[in-house]
């Protein structure tokens, strides 16, 4: 079986800074990975290049057979990639409901009618927000709003789910609803890359890890070894 994403040599370069340096790694279908680093060693900058919104320097990027190296976002989400960020970015105006049909516009399976607003409640119970599209997004608490994130990526059928630290800034018990959906979502058989800081989550939802440090890959493997590398705790402390 072909991996879910492959990726080989991938370079990035700011001006004079080279923020992404031949980094190479894979995603088997099924796996929850984390991209893991401190601040500045290039994790949303790979993130940014998988799902075309920046373009890559150097190397490819493969979601399944399929060359997406070169795809716009639009192209990129239609192939079966949905991504999460790390602030909530409603549309205020909208419901809930609407925010999250609007995402089904950009997915790579089109629904319409009555097909789109049951698919649109049905992400939405599958993220705890059952019977709640008719409300004011300004009205939801944080959890809230994340979970709409969340039904938000979901609404496209995605096969690959960037997670860009959707869990931050969770409280305890929130957390633990959100590390809950991730493992639901893990039931269900997604690909997810998981940029997360919070090494709670990482544990529970990873097998395995990637750490990054100034561009570069400088650990790989299961979590529980890759996090306990001399290299790994060095590279944090030193955040
Ligand atoms: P991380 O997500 O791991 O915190 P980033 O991918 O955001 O790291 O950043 C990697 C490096 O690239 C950092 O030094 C950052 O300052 C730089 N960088 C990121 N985006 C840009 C940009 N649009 N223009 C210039 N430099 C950038």
């Amino acid at each position: 079986m072909s991996e879910a994403l492959q990726i080989s040599n991938l370079h990035k370069r700011f001006g004079g800074l080279i923020a992404v340096r031949d980094v190479s790694f894979s995603l088997a279908p099924g796996e929850v990975v984390g991209l893991l680093g401190p601040n500045g060693s290039g994790k949303t900058t790979v993130m940014n290049m998988i799902s075309g919104a920046l373009p890559c320097d150097g190397g490819t990027i493969r979601l399944g057979q399929t060359d997406i190296t070169k795809m716009k976002p639009h192209r990129v989400a239609k192939q079966g990639v949905a991504r999460t960020f790390q602030l909530v970015r409603p549309l205020p105006t909208l419901t809930v409901g609407e925010n999250v049909l609007l995402s089904l516009a950009f997915g790579h399976r089109r629904h319409w009618g009555r097909e789109a607003r049951e698919l649109v409640e049905e992400k939405l119970a599958f993220v705890g927000l059952a019977g709640r599209g008719d409300e004011q997004v300004s009205n939801l608490t944080y959890i809230d709003q994340k979970r709409m994130e969340m039904a938000r990526a979901l609404a496209s059928e995605p096969e690959l789910l960037l997670l860009d630290e959707w869990l931050a800034g969770l409280n305890p018990s929130e957390l633990k609803i959100g590390i809950d959906l991730v493992q639901h979502l893990q039931g269900q058989g997604m690909t997810v890359l998981l940029v997360e800081h919070i090494m709670e989550a990482v544990r529970a939802l990873c097998s395995r890890c990637i750490v990054m440090s100034a561009g570069e890959v400088i650990a790989e493997g299961p979590s529980a070894e890759v996090l306990a590398q001399p290299a790994v705790i060095k590279a944090y402390l030193g955040d």
